[in-house]
C-alpha cells in the first residue's frame, strides 16, 4: 500500500490521517507533543464548528463527542454604540439550520491520537525540521505539513498576491469558563462588536471537566483590549476578562457575576498574522513537501473558521489522494490539489479581512437592517457554515442594498 507521511497532529493532520487509514494507506503521522502533553497543557482554540464541517468528522467515525458536547443553535450580533459607551445601537439573533459544536482541542486530539495507533497508524513523537522532512520524504510517497502556526511552516513561501497583511490584526485571548448564566431561548455565539476597540464573543463548548463557555476577545492592537501583555496567571487572566465585560458590554456583564476559570490551563493569549503560502515546500533533495490548512492559509479567528477549514481541507486532499490511484504525487498534483482548497479558503479568507477593518458603510447598513429583518438575520447567521454564501452581496454597495431590500420584502 501507498506510504504517506503527515507531521501535525491537529485538526488537520490527524482527520487526513485517520480516512487514509481507514482506506487502507500506511500513514505515518509526525507530531511535536504525545497525547498526555496536550491534555495537560494550555487551551489552544475556541474551535467552535459549524455543521458542514462537523459533518466531515461524523461521515469518518470521529464525532465522539456528539452527545456530551452542548449545541450552539444560532449566532447573535450586539453592535455597541460608538457615542453611548455600554449601550447598543442594535442586536438581533437567529437560529442556525443545524447546529454548531465545539470541542476542546485538549479533548480531542489526545483521543483521536490513540485512535490513529489503534487503527494502525505510526505516531512519532519529534520536532520536525528540514532534516526531518528529508527523511519523510526518502521513506514516503507523500509527505503532508499540517503543522498549523509552528515555526516551520514559514519554510513555505508567502504567497504576497493573497496575503493582505503584514502583521497581526488583533490581540487575542481565550478565556475558558464555568457559572455563566446561558443565552435563552436558545444557545449561541453572542457576537459584541465594540466599533474602534474591537470584538467579544462567547459561547458554549466541551471542555476536559465538562460543559463550559469561551470567552474570546479580540482587540484592536494598540486599544483598550490589547491589555493581555504581563498577565501571566489564571486568576488575573480571569479577573481581566470579567473587568473588560463590565466595563464595555453590561448585558453580557449580567451572565458572568459568577464565573471560574475551567482549569489553570483554560485561557490563552497571543496575537498573529493573517496569511497565504504558496502549497509546495521543494527541499534540498529536490523533493516536494505538500502543506495544508493553517500552515497554508490562516485567517484570523474573528470569524471563527479555522478548524472548520482544516476539516474541510482535509476532506478535498483525502478525496484528491484517492482520486490519484497509484500515480505519483507530484508538484504539479500538489498546486492543483491546493487551489480545489483554494476555490473554497479564499471566499473565508476575503470574507474574514472584510471584519478586521473599520466595517464599509453598506455592511454597518446590512447589520443594521436584520435587527428589522428576522430572514436577513437568518441568512447573515447560516452563512458561518459556508461563507461562500456572502458573495456577492456581503462585498458590494449596490449588491448589498438589494439584498437587504429582497429579504426586506420577505420579511414584510
Ligand atoms: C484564539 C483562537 C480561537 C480560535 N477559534 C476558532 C473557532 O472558534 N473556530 C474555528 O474553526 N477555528 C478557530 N481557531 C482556529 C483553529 O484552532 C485552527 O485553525 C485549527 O486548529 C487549525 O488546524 P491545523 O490542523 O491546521 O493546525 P493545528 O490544530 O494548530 O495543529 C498543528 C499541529 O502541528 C504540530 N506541530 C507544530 N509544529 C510542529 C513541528 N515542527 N514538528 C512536529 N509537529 C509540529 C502541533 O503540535 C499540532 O499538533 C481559533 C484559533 C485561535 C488562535
Amino acid at each position: 500500500m501507498r506510504r504517506i507521511a503527515i507531521v501535525g497532529a491537529g485538526q488537520a493532520g490527524l482527520q487526513l490521517g485517520l480516512g487514509l487509514l481507514d482506506k487502507g494507506y500506511e500513514v505515518t503521522l509526525v507530531t511535536n507533543r504525545t497525547g498526555e502533553q496536550i491534555r495537560a497543557g494550555k487551551v489552544m482554540s475556541s474551535q467552535c464548528m459549524f455543521h458542514s464541517a462537523l459533518q466531515t468528522e461524523r461521515d469518518q467515525g470521529l464525532n465522539f463527542w456528539e452527545e456530551q458536547c452542548p449545541a450552539v443553535e444560532g449566532i447573535g450580533l450586539n453592535v455597541v454604540n460608538p457615542e453611548v459607551p455600554g449601550q447598543s445601537l442594535f442586536s438581533w439573533s437567529a437560529r442556525l439550520e443545524r447546529y454548531a459544536q465545539s470541542v476542546d482541542q485538549r479533548l480531542k486530539m489526545p483521543v483521536w491520537m490513540e485512535a490513529f495507533t489503534r487503527r494502525g497508524g505510526e505516531l512519532r513523537i519529534e520536532d520536525v525540521g528540514i532534516a526531518e522532512l528529508e527523511g519523510l520524504s526518502a521513506s514516503h510517497e507523500l509527505v503532508l505539513l499540517a503543522a498549523g502556526k509552528g515555526e516551520v511552516v514559514n519554510q513555505f513561501a508567502r504567497d504576497a498576491q493573497r496575503s493582505v497583511y503584514s502583521a497581526p490584526q488583533r490581540a487575542l485571548s481565550l478565556t475558558y469558563v464555568q457559572g455563566m448564566r446561558p443565552m435563552s431561548p436558545y444557545s449561541r455565539v453572542a457576537f459584541n462588536l465594540i466599533p474602534g476597540v474591537g470584538e467579544y464573543f462567547v459561547f458554549p463548548a466541551l471542555t476536559l471537566n465538562g460543559p463550559c463557555e469561551i470567552m474570546v476577545f479580540e482587540g484592536i492592537p494598540g486599544g483598550p483590549l490589547d491589555c493581555w501583555q504581563g498577565i501571566t496567571s489564571p486568576e488575573e487572566h480571569l479577573a481581566k476578562s470579567q473587568e473588560l465585560v463590565r466595563r464595555y458590554l453590561p448585558w453580557e456583564a449580567e451572565r458572568c457575576s459568577d464565573l471560574s476559570l475551567t482549569d489553570d490551563n483554560g485561557f490563552l493569549s497571543g496575537r498573529f498574522t493573517p496569511t497565504v503560502r504558496k502549497p509546495v515546500l521543494t527541499l534540498p533533495s529536490g523533493r516536494p513537501v505538500f502543506g495544508m490548512a493553517d500552515a497554508l492559509v490562516v485567517n484570523d479567528p474573528i470569524t471563527g473558521q479555522g478548524a472548520n477549514n482544516a476539516a474541510k481541507c482535509s476532506k478535498v486532499y483525502l478525496d484528491a489522494i484517492l482520486a490519484q490511484g497509484a500515480r505519483p504525487f507530484t508538484a504539479q498534483w500538489m498546486e492543483q490539489t491546493f487551489e480545489q482548497y483554494w476555490s473554497y479558503a479564499r471566499h473565508v479568507v476575503e470574507w474574514t479581512n472584510t471584519l478586521l477593518q473599520p466595517p464599509a458603510t453598506h455592511l454597518l447598513q446590512l447589520l443594521g437592517a436584520a435587527s428589522a429583518s428576522q430572514p436577513l438575520a437568518s441568512v447573515i447567521s447560516n452563512g458561518f457554515d459556508d461563507p461562500r454564501q456572502f458573495a456577492p452581496w456581503w462585498f458590494d454597495a449596490g449588491q448589498c442594498q438589494h439584498f437587504i431590500q429582497k429579504m426586506s420584502q420577505q420579511a414584510a
